[in-house]
């Protein structure tokens, strides 16, 4: 793969700092659910999970195409992003919605490192996709919100200081419009850990440290509510473009690794006294997981200059994560069939990637949600819920 890249010196140096995690440290992490601290200080220590932020807040105030060009290089040299990536687009919230007194107080800190955001509450157990079913409550009393409730596949939140948390503030019976009620808080979640909160890991077939975190009367600060009580179900829609961009460039990367990985054991792997790339049962599937992978990342672009131009490109977005994570689950499919037996050995690290690509399907949001904004908001046929 040789075409014209662009951001090629961030490129470069993200393949560096990986260069330092061997597959053996990213399979002993797998192995033992560990999560990458080495790895997520290391990204943090040059500043690049500050790329999105800022300069005026210590930040690199560099644009998505960056962050994309640093979450797709990661995937690209066999490591894992899901370990940090959220503290891109979770910020955004803070950016776009906090008060002056609020970015000053957390973005510098999230900038250096000193505060960890990674964590982002949303789907509860009973709500799952429709997110305006939640019923975490949070109650206004003597300056603080008192948050009573639980959710559900809360990532990384034993490793961030920082929880985003939507709750609802007001009861679904009360509300004009059924998009209104919920608010976002930034909770300190030191302050609360196993006192009102409690976290329950989630044992999943990747290492994805996920939990499950219960809320039991607990305090949050109310200058610590961003935007306007009752307006943050639209706060953490406006994010959702960035978050789609973002995981899409992680499924070009990940769809590069599983072609360059199988280009390379086609070539080498010998069987019949010849490469068993010279087999075109062998060759054509993964020249086509190649051509649905530049398909899939030429929408990608698409959707990351819109998005540069500020044009907000919700269709663009979708078809991207979309079209970018098939693309990613294809090129799996194909490197798995090509390394035959040796797919399902660690050592390869092939069976690793084949599991973690599984999940950009369903998260953080599912190819049939995707389907369904294409065709209620694109194609204008009937609403189906
Ligand atoms: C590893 C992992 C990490 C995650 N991390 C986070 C996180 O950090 N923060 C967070 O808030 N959430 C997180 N999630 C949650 C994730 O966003 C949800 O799993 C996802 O949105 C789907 O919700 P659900 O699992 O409850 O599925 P359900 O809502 O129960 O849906 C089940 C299936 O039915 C389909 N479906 C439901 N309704 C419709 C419909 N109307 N039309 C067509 N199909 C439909 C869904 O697409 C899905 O395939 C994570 C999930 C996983 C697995």
């Amino acid at each position: 793969m040789n075409y014209e890249l662009d951001h090629m010196e961030v490129r470069e140096a993200i393949t560096k700092l990986c260069a330092n995690f061997s597959n053996e440290y990213w399979q002993d992490c797998d192995r033992n659910r560990k999560y990458p601290t080495e790895f997520v200080s290391e990204l943090s220590r040059q500043g690049y999970l500050a790329t999105l932020i800022p300069e005026e807040y210590g930040g690199l105030g560099l644009s998505i195409s960056v962050g994309a060009a640093i979450l797709e290089e990661i995937h690209r040299s066999g490591g894992n992003a899901s370990a940090c990536h959220a503290q891109m687009y979770t910020m955004g919230t803070l950016l776009r919605h906090g008060s002056v007194e609020q970015k000053r107080k957390f973005l510098p800190k999230i900038s250096t490192g000193e505060l960890r955001l990674q964590a982002f509450g949303v789907t509860e157990p009973n709500s799952g996709t429709d997110t305006l079913a939640l019923t975490t409550s949070a109650r206004l009393e003597n300056g603080h919100y008192i948050v009573n409730g639980q959710k559900i596949w809360t990532s990384r939140a034993e490793h961030s200081d920082l929880l985003m948390l939507l709750a609802r503030t007001t009861p679904k019976e009360e509300v004009k419009y059924k998009t209104e009620g919920l608010s976002v808080f930034i909770v300190d979640m030191r302050t609360v850990l196993n006192k009102s909160l409690n976290i329950k890991n989630i044992p999943t077939m990747m290492n994805h440290s996920t939990t499950e975190l219960f809320f039991d009367n607990m305090p949050v600060p109310v200058e610590n509510l961003i935007g306007l009580e009752g307006k943050g179900f639209k706060y953490i829609l406006s994010g959702m473009n960035a978050e789609r961009i973002l995981i899409a460039s992680e499924c070009i990367g990940d769809a590069k690794w599983f072609i360059e990985k199988s280009a390379r054991y086609a070539c080498d792997r010998e069987v019949f006294g010849r490469a068993i790339g010279m087999n075109q049962g062998i060759q054509f599937p993964i020249a086509k997981a190649y051509a649905q992978m530049r398909a899939a990342e030429l929408t990608l672009k698409q959707a990351i200059n819109l998005y540069e131009r500020e044009q907000n490109p919700g269709e663009e977005a979708n078809l991207a994560k979309l079209l970018c994570a098939e693309a990613s689950w294809a090129a799996a499919e194909t490197c798995i069939q090509t390394f035959g037996g040796f797919g399902f050995a660690e050592e390869y690290d092939v069976e690793r990637k084949y599991r973690e690509a599984r999940l950009y399907q369903v998260a953080p949001i599912s190819t049939n949600l995707i389907l369904s904004y294409l065709s209620e908001h694109v194609l204008g046929m009937p609403r189906s819920y």
